[in-house]
């Protein structure tokens, strides 16, 4: 999975994103920058697996979304975050955007100035994060409609797993994803599908 490291560049006052695994790259990725705090995207297991350990190295609040949590996960964070609720990273604000259906407690992390978005497993560049319920999928086609495609055509997507994308590229797939009805779908989506 992709943990992400964000930076401001006068500050140097960094957050980690989702410490998945390893904690010592990400050791290796907050080198030379004064770390903050720790953000989760969401609670599945294998985007928090190096979180323990990280919250023993940097000592710094950890911040993520009330939930309910997935995998039984029981987190006591510093802060919860909410939907439109500012971050500040030195000299920089980022944005929380409030994204269910892949979990109820899926967040996006939107950075100021250029539109930079690490969205989780909100979505990826092949399709939408997977659910495991009927009313998951029905969550997500809401988010989808109500939160990604709001985003400016520039967004750069950055997932939780796979490579990054540019939201414009995948516009019209989506447009044409929610647009169908797909009955009691629920699991692993494609666009295309
Ligand atoms: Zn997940
Ligand atoms: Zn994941």
């Amino acid at each position: 999975m992709n943990a992400y490291v964000l930076v401001c560049p006068a500050t140097r006052q960094s957050v980690l994103i989702d410490p998945g695994a390893d904690a010592d790259t990400l050791g290796e990725m907050l080198k030379d920058t004064t770390p903050i705090a720790i953000l989760l995207t969401h609670t599945h297991f294998d985007h928090v697996g190096a979180l323990a350990e990280m919250r023993v190295r940097l000592k710094v609040p950890l911040m993520l979304h009330r939930g309910p949590h997935a995998d039984d996960i029981v987190l006591d964070a510093d802060r919860w975050l909410e939907e439109g609720d500012p971050v500040r990273v030195g000299d920089h604000a980022l944005r929380v955007y409030f994204a269910p259906g892949h979990t109820a407690d899926q967040i996006c992390i939107a950075t100021d100035g250029e539109p930079r978005i690490i969205v989780g497993d909100t979505i990826f560049d092949g399709g939408p994060g997977e659910t495991w319920s009927v009313d998951g999928f029905q969550t997500t086609l809401r988010t989808l409609r109500e939160v990604i495609l709001r985003w400016s055509d520039d967004t750069v997507c950055h997932p939780g797993h796979g490579p990054s994308f540019r939201l414009g590229d995948r516009r019209r797939e989506i447009e044409t994803f929610v647009s169908k009805d797909h009955g009691a779908f629920f699991g692993d989506a494609t666009w295309g599908m």
